[in-house]
């Protein structure tokens, strides 16, 4: 499926197979997550895609050839970090998810929204056993940088999320496997998504420009509402972080520095390390994190993702082959 200019439908193509040059894998694809970011870019919201762009970075795969790091079968799975430089000063620091030559999978590189994709075999993970191929895809990119958002609000005991979709409903589970107490904040008017969030385990469900039942330490905001920061740090008691966990969201608005004042911190995420990848691979079967997934076939991946736009899917859409 072939994205030729933002703001135009997803079109089913046939395209010469990609090939793998050296350190790269030609994958089968099996299973491909469908990520906000995926919609952002459809929606002209991340402006640089490489154009006609394959689009998808929640890749479930098996090796078909190519590199040496795995055997002609394996399943592996690509996520959103495709290329780092290794050179630049992030690189260079453990902060290969700021590097200033990144490459990104289904944006500067063609994802999996196709039979074949060709990804740098440093960056594929191995998968958990245990998770079949469309379990497992949201667990790429939702699953991942919702493990390093969770990361990044410190060891703060009182877990506000705010958007209940892919990656809050994998974050709640870490977050209660942990022993955090979780509450979910939606649109005062989602009520399927109110009690999804308090079967995984959040202790309270409710409107997310309303008040909290209790002060949170830190607030997680996965919706690309910028108008959710100011209500999440006048939820988060002093010391508190509010962390954006997505790559785009709306503007913020003017907020009076009292909201920040009391050393509330506000701070956003930015794509994965390997070593988020590796880390939360091995914690998701431990939990377990289980993915609730609504699957597609591959040429209906413009619904998914209309799906995703509207706010309809519960937990992950995956487009299947
Ligand atoms: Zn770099
Ligand atoms: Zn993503």
């Amino acid at each position: 499926m072939v994205l030729d200019a933002p703001r135009t439908a997803l079109r089913a193509a046939e395209l010469d197979p990609p090939r793998p040059e050296v350190g790269e894998v030609l994958l089968e694809v099996a299973a491909c997550g469908v990520c906000r970011t995926d919609l952002h870019i459809v929606d002209g919201e991340l402006d640089r895609p490489h154009l006609p762009l394959v689009p998808g970075h929640q890749i479930v795969a098996r090796v078909v050839e190519g590199g040496e790091r795995f055997a002609p079968g394996d399943r592996v799975g690509v996520p959103w970090l495709g290329w780092t430089c290794g050179e630049c000063r992030y690189c260079r620091s453990g902060r290969e998810n700021l590097c200033d030559r990144a490459r990104f999978t289904g944006y500067d590189r063609d994802g999996g929204y196709a039979q074949l994709a060709v990804a740098d075999e440093r960056y594929c993970f191995p998968l958990p056993d245990g998770y079949p191929d469309i379990q497992a895809a949201p667990l790429l990119c939702a699953g991942l940088i919702g493990y390093r958002t969770l990361k990044l609000a410190g060891d703060a005991e009182r877990i506000g999320i705010y958007g209940f979709g892919g990656a809050a409903h994998i974050v709640c589970q870490v977050a209660v496997h942990q022993g955090r107490r979780v509450f979910a904040f939606t649109r005062a008017s989602d009520q399927a998504g109110q009690a999804f969030a308090l079967e995984l385990g959040a202790e309270w469900a409710g409107d997310a420009l309303g008040p909290p039942p209790e002060e949170l330490d830190a607030a997680l905001v996965f919706a690309p509402a910028g108008e959710l920061v100011p209500a999440a740090l006048k939820a988060v008691a002093k010391g508190g972080s509010v962390v954006c966990g997505g790559i785009h969201m709306s503007d913020i608005p003017a907020l009076p520095y009292e909201l920040l004042w009391g050393e509330r911190v506000l701070r956003s995420v930015a794509n994965l390390t390997r070593a988020d990848g590796t880390e939360f691979l091995e914690l998701a079967p431990r939990v377990p994190v289980k993915t609730q997934v609504e699957t597609h076939p591959l040429e209906r991946a413009g619904v998914a993702l209309d799906r995703l736009r509207s706010g309809a899917i519960r937990g992950a859409a995956v487009l299947v082959l």
